[in-house]
Order: structure tokens, then sequence, then C-alpha cells
């Protein structure tokens, strides 16, 4: 049966050409990075190579960017590293209620720590004020982290102008950028912030690779004690194939990137407006302007995500209620949650991320099924009264 993968922003298909970038290190370049001999060396010239490439994609400076094993190892190395390494000046950390777990748990992890952690609400949208922020930066607030754009809704948060509040007070400024990556340009070069994180899985990479990016002079305390891998920043052997694949990766989206976005925005707006057009009650979750060319977010009144989500998947379309590391319990999304959205309207959301894999097919083909759906959940639902 067609399958259509439409839970780009959970993780993406490997890009064939990123697959055969890798395939020689399972045979003959084999060797450890860090080895003096001709195969360290060989190996150590693609990872270099690698690094250039993720490097070259967000504007970096070459040394600014060290490898980790995902997302979320980075992300754990951006607040730890920054709040050990500060916690001298103080222990206040501000961020936002709708980041990632991976964010959000760790923040939670530093409060047992004696750490004192100010979570900001949002607004409807999902967006917040960089206002809120200044408001909420005290004498001993040591650090900021707020993503770049929301992997539930797409929405894209100020970062830039919560970067210039970070820099007049002089509090260094994290944003976790794993869904921004490959779909919106990223400039650390003119954006004020001084450590991000991203991964290899969300741009068409393996898993099991993440990049961490550190501005040169911050200071940062590694979190994996061991080689003098990366500086002494992260220790640890290399992940040379996930790392060569996520160098690949920057390599073939930078290129390809503003062309591949148009179309997957077009195919984007074509499954809103044919789902606006064929069912009744449906909501936008987020904001309609700010937010990426990829993810839509859309509430289903009257219908439970889950039972959609299994409907939808019979038919062969892949989606996703709320984000990949929340569902399995059916807790309403914390994002939606914090958005304002009742409860009851959370649980009938779906999210759509759409990715290169896409075509005009694959949606003709969700809208020929969704109503169908729909419309038969709803009929068992005792609180649809059309
Ligand atoms: C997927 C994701 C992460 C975690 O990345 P992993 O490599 O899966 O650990 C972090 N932040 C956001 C916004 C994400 O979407």
């Amino acid at each position: 049966m067609k399958r259509v993968y439409l839970d780009n922003n959970a993780t993406t298909p490997v890009l064939p050409e990123i697959f055969a970038s890798v395939q020689p290190l399972f045979k003959e370049l084999f060797g450890n990075p860090s080895s003096i001999h001709q195969e360290g060396r060989e190996a150590r010239a693609l990872f270099e190579k690698a690094r250039e490439h993720v490097a070259a994609m967000i504007h970096a400076q070459h040394d600014e960017v060290i490898f980790t094993s995902c997302g979320t190892e980075s992300a754990n190395h951006a607040l730890k590293g920054i709040a050990y390494a500060k916690n001298s000046k103080g222990n206040h950390i501000i961020t936002t209620k709708i980041e990632h777990p991976c964010v959000l748990n760790t923040c939670q992890y530093l409060q047992t720590k004696g750490f004192d952690i100010t979570f900001l609400p949002v607004d409807s949208y999902g967006l917040i004020e960089p206002d809120d922020v200044k408001k909420a930066i005290r004498s001993d607030t040591i650090l900021i982290s707020i993503m770049y754009a929301n992997n539930e809704t797409g929405n894209l948060l100020p970062v830039e102008e919560i970067g210039r509040v970070a820099r007049e007070y002089g509090i260094v400024f994290y944003s976790d950028m794993v869904q921004a990556l490959g779909k919106i340009d990223i400039n650390m070069e003119s954006l004020p912030v001084d450590i991000a994180t991203f991964s290899g899985h969300k741009v068409y990479a393996p898993k099991g690779v993440g990049a961490l990016y550190i501005r040169n002079g911050l200071e940062f305390d590694s979190l994996i004690h061991g080689g003098h891998q990366e500086q002494g920043r992260r220790a640890g052997t290399e992940n040379i194939i996930g790392i060569v694949a996520f160098g690949k990766a920057c390599e073939v989206i930078k290129k390809e990137m503003a062309e591949e976005n148009k179309k997957i925005e077009f195919l984007r707006q074509k499954l809103l407006d044919g789902i606006l057009t064929k069912i009744e009650d449906v909501h936008l979750n987020g904001h309609p302007i700010f937010r990426l060319p990829n993810t839509l977010n859309l509430s289903f009144e009257f219908v439970e995500a889950e039972s959609l989500l299994t409907a939808l998947d019979i038919h062969g379309v892949a989606v996703s209620s709320g984000s990949a590391c929340a569902s399995g319990s059916s807790e309403p999304s914390h994002v939606l949650l914090s958005m304002g959205i009742p409860p009851e309207v959370c649980q009938s959301a779906l999210r759509f991320s759409l990715g290169r894999g896409n075509t005009e097919e694959d949606i003709d083909y969700v809208l020929s099924v969704i109503p169908d759906v729909i419309g038969k959940l709803r009929a068992l639902s005792p609180l649809y009264k059309k």
C-alpha cells in the first residue's frame, strides 16, 4: 500500500547520496581520527571536512562546532555546561514552557541541584515577547534558553530580539535550533546567540549524531571526560559515520534549501487549504506567519487525535499527535496547553510535518482519505451533534 510520510519533525529518512557518502567508512575507511598513521589521517580529513560543512551551513567558525551523539546530548551540554561554568555568578536560568523535553527536563533536573528556573509562559499563538524575557532577568541570571523553532507548532520564536536583550545584560543565550536547521537560514555570525544545538536525524542524516555550536571564547564545562577529542570539550572516539553523514546532509541541504522549502511550503498550503475546504471545525494551532515552512498543527474538534493517527496510519499516512517524545502517553501536549488551548482541543491536535520526500500526489492522497476518516470518527463521538 502507498505510504505517505508526514512526520519529518520526528525524524527524516536518510537521503541516498548521504548513505552513499558513508559506505566506504564501513569498509576501507575505518580509521580512528585521533590516530597519526595513514588510516587515522584519512578519517581525520573526512571528519574535519564534515565539520566544515556543518559550520558553513550555520555561518560559524570551523572551531565553534563540536559533535555529540544527538540533539538531546547537545542540549544537556549547553544547559549543564553553562550552568556549571557560571554557577559562581548566580543560579537563575530563564527558559519557556514550550521547549522540547530535552531542555525542559534538563532544567527540571538543574532545579533539583539548586538552580532556580523561570519557565516563561507564551501567548495564545505560542509566542513570547522579548520584553517578557527582559522583565524576568535578575541580578543572578546566568543563562537564557529559548528555542528557535518549536517542534510541535513550527512556530519561530524571536530569537534575534531575545538575543539582543541577553547581550544588553551580558547573559549567556542558548537556543535549541534542531528544528530550524535546513528549514530557515541560520547565521551565527549575525545572531546574538552564544550556544546552539542541532541534530543529524532531523536533516536526513542517520540517528545518533548531533552538533553543538559554542561561540569562541565562551566559558563552558564539559560533561564527558576522557580523551582529548574535540579539544577536550567532548571526549570519546567520534561517531565518524554519523558525523560524515551529518556533514554531507548540510552540504546537500544548503545548496537546495531555498528551492526545497518553497516546494514544501506550497505542499503544506495545499494540505491546509484542502482540509479547511473539506472538513468543518478545524483550527490551526500556532502562529499563521511566524513559523517553519513544513509544519502544520491542526485541531480536529470532536476527534481524539490518537484515534485519528491510528486510522490514518491504517490508510498509509504517518502523522503525529504532539511530539514523538510525548506520544505513547495520552497526556495533552504541554506546548498546546501552555497556549491556553482547552485540554479536549489539545487532544484533537495532529501534527503534519512535511519533508523533501513529499510530492503533490502525497497531498492529494491525504486529502482523499482524511475527510472520510474524520467523518467516521465524529459519527462515533457523543459530543458531535451535526
Ligand atoms: C528532535 C528534537 C530534539 C532532540 O534531538 P535528538 O537528536 O532526537 O535527541 C531537540 N529539540 C527539538 C526541537 C527537536 O525537535
